[in-house]
């Protein structure tokens, strides 16, 4: 990206729809990077009921990702359902995402697979000695500029609340990369009826 990039020439792919890639895709999509999610619909929440995760008191986890689709395309979020991604390769700008339909560039990749973690292989992801791809709390990968979230970075470890975690986190981090500086997504009371009256669904 040059020095004069300013976050509407900015693109985003985000691979997988679960809850961590859809968590990625509602801050960097809010905070106005072009974002694209590609999504297969076999998240682990089709087979889930959710008690544990805060907030909210239960929610199948169906219901959870039909709420959670229609949050994403409220904002705005380019959300290609069923559209399989079959290659991520990097660019001289950034990288190419390749699916059986087309092929895309965006600026940053989030791999958000489930526990399928091929796509981080092939592209040169570092992994664990667990086998898990290799991140630290920002989510970033040993590849700049791609990030991975949710199951494939960890072992046992898979709760709804942690993927949607680290898509949060994958997400601001490349929202401050893009500004150059920390990002905060801090809303207040009064901007709810800004958002909710231009933006947003009710
Ligand atoms: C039986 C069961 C019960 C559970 N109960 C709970 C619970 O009570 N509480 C809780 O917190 N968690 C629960 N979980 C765990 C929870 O479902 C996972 O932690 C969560 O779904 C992981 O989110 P994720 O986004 O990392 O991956 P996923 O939800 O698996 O989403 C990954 C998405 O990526 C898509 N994808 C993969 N490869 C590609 C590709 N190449 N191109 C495009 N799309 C692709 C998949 O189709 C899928 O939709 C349960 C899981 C199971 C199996």
């Amino acid at each position: 990206m040059s020095d004069e990039t300013t976050a509407d020439d900015v693109s985003v792919i985000v691979v997988g729809g679960g809850p961590a890639g859809l968590s990625a895709a509602l801050f960097t999509e809010k905070n106005g990077l072009k974002t694209t999610v590609f999504d297969t619909d076999e998240t682990w929440m089709h087979k889930a009921h959710l008690f544990n995760y805060l907030g909210i008191g239960s929610v199948g986890g169906s219901e959870f990702m039909a709420t959670a689709r229609q949050q994403v395309d409220d904002f705005g979020v380019d959300r290609r359902q069923g559209e399989a991604v079959t290659a991520v390769s990097e660019t001289k700008d950034g990288f190419a995402v390749e699916t059986e339909e087309d092929r895309y560039e965006a600026d940053f990749v989030v791999l958000a697979t489930g526990a399928t973690r091929d796509l981080a292989e092939d592209i040169g992801c570092d992994f664990s000695s667990e086998d898990t791809v290799d991140v630290g709390v920002e989510m970033e990968t040993s590849v700049e500029g791609v990030y991975a979230t949710g199951a494939m970075v960890r072992t046992e470890e898979w709760q709804a609340a942690i993927a949607v975690g680290d898509g949060a986190a994958a997400a601001l981090n490349i929202l401050s990369a893009v500004q150059g500086d920390h990002f905060h997504d801090f809303d207040v009371p009064d901007d709810a009826s800004r958002i909710f009256a231009g933006h947003v669904a009710e």
